[in-house]
């Protein structure tokens, strides 16, 4: 279905257009319609599936058809966002949407000066983008007062619940008209976000798009069973010998991402990290080097990529698994893409092994291993032995391993 077809504002049309958008995608094609009407929304879909235009571009008309009506400068539609960068890309991908329209568009978030954003606030915004906790400095500051917002999207709400949001989000709907139209954005339908949308929403549409838990075709996994302290040393000796470019890599924690930077720099690997510990700026820099392929490696947790809308890449590396299997899900979403051919490569030691179960049982299938030569886990021979003396469908067992000597 062609976006001509829904007969959109013609400055609506032309911002689309401007974007190089023709047809929409699945998500779209189930939401803008019911949103458009006025109808709730809860979608279960994942960041590459459109998104962002299924629950804006609703928005958008809706403001414009009631454009006459109009003579705040107060916000009109509120989406809230995890991360300052998903709310810095919302801004971006909304703000062209609506580049032909009376329509302004801004986002507020933390690490940013609140000084600054307030005077921006102060001349009038009709889209509010934000995370949480920093609408939340600036409704005590009385820089902005929700009490025209009519249109709220929660967007990713499965992370704004992980992350512990709830009673900020929470806050900050009660301070919105209680006539309003509301959407729900979720990765995933966890019983929080279920429990959530039942207060929240009314008479919605249901819409999932994929289905969650499954990982492209295109995408090969690896797993490289390593022991934890080694993992340095066999990713660089991976990137050395396969010359892997544009690689992004996922760390659990912060610290990791650091040491594995030094890591790196000191092999001379061109990389950059991007966590919640850095500036602002530096992540933005650290993405926009990534995306130009000017740095071969990027090092990530995964609260600072959630969502990031980078381009389809060849390698998504798992320093560390997720803890939860979902997140490996959404990790290597980022490859694999359009048909193209991806790898999942992870680095998992004896630690994982439990986490790496629970990745084979939602992808429904066993990973590959890949035992190199000088990375042998010490103790996995006795462990797999006393895997298979237990009767236990092993998982373990070296069916379907590949040991590689190294020449
Ligand atoms: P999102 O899931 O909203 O983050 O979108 C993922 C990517 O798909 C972004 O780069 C969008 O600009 C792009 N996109 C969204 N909708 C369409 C469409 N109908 N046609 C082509 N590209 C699209």
């Amino acid at each position: 279905m062609n976006f001509a077809s829904l007969d959109l504002a013609p400055d609506l049309q032309k911002g689309i257009d401007a974007c190089g958008y023709k047809k929409m995608t699945p998500v779209q094609e189930q939401a803008i319609i019911p949103a458009r009407q006025g109808k709730d929304i809860l979608a279960i879909a994942q960041t590459g599936t459109g998104k962002t235009a299924a629950f804006a571009i609703p928005i958008l008309q809706r403001m414009t058809d009631s454009a006459a009506d109009s003579v705040t400068t107060k916000p009109r539609a509120l989406i809230l966002t995890p991360t300052r960068e998903l709310a810095e890309q919302l801004a971006n991908t909304i703000g062209a949407y609506a580049q032909f329209l009376p329509i302004t568009v801004r986002a507020v978030f933390g690490g940013i000066k609140l000084s600054s954003e307030a005077t921006k606030l102060n001349t009038g915004v009709d889209v509010l983008i934000a995370t949480p906790g920093r609408l939340l400095e600036h409704i005590a500051e009385n820089n902005v007062t929700l009490s025209a917002v009519e249109y709220v999207v929660l967007d990713e709400s499965d992370r704004m619940l992980d992350m512990g949001f709830i009673s900020d989000v929470q806050a900050i709907m009660q301070r919105t008209r209680k006539k309003r139209q509301t959407a729900l954005f979720s990765a995933t339908l966890s019983a929080a976000v279920n429990e959530l949308s039942h207060k929240i929403l009314h008479n919605h549409v249901e819409i999932r798009t994929n289905k969650v838990n499954t990982a492209a075709d295109t995408v090969e996994h690896v797993v490289y069973p390593v022991e934890e302290r080694r993992k340095i040393d066999l990713f660089k000796d991976l990137l050395a010998e396969h010359d892997w470019y544009q690689v992004l890599v996922f760390t659990s924690t912060t610290h990791q991402a650091d040491k594995l930077q030094k890591a790196l720099r000191e092999a001379k690997v061109s990389c950059a990290v991007c966590h919640g510990d850095k500036r602002q700026n530096a992540r933005r820099r650290a993405l926009a080097d990534f995306r130009s392929a000017k740095i071969q490696v990027l090092i990530a947790t995964e609260v600072a990529a959630r969502g990031l809308d980078i381009p389809d890449l060849d390698f998504v590396v798992n320093y560390n698994l997720p803890y939860l299997a979902e997140d490996y899900v959404h990790r290597i979403g980022r490859t694999g893409r359009a048909g193209n051919k991806g790898y999942a490569i992870s680095l998992v030691s004896r630690e994982e092994e439990r986490s790496l179960e629970s990745i084979e049982r939602l992808i429904g299938g066993r990973i590959k291993r890949i035992v190199l030569d000088d990375f042998e886990v010490s103790d996995r021979d006795p462990l797999i032995a006393k895997v298979a003396k237990q009767k236990r469908p092993s998982r373990l067992n070296k069916a379907g391993s590949i040991t590689i000597k190294k020449s």
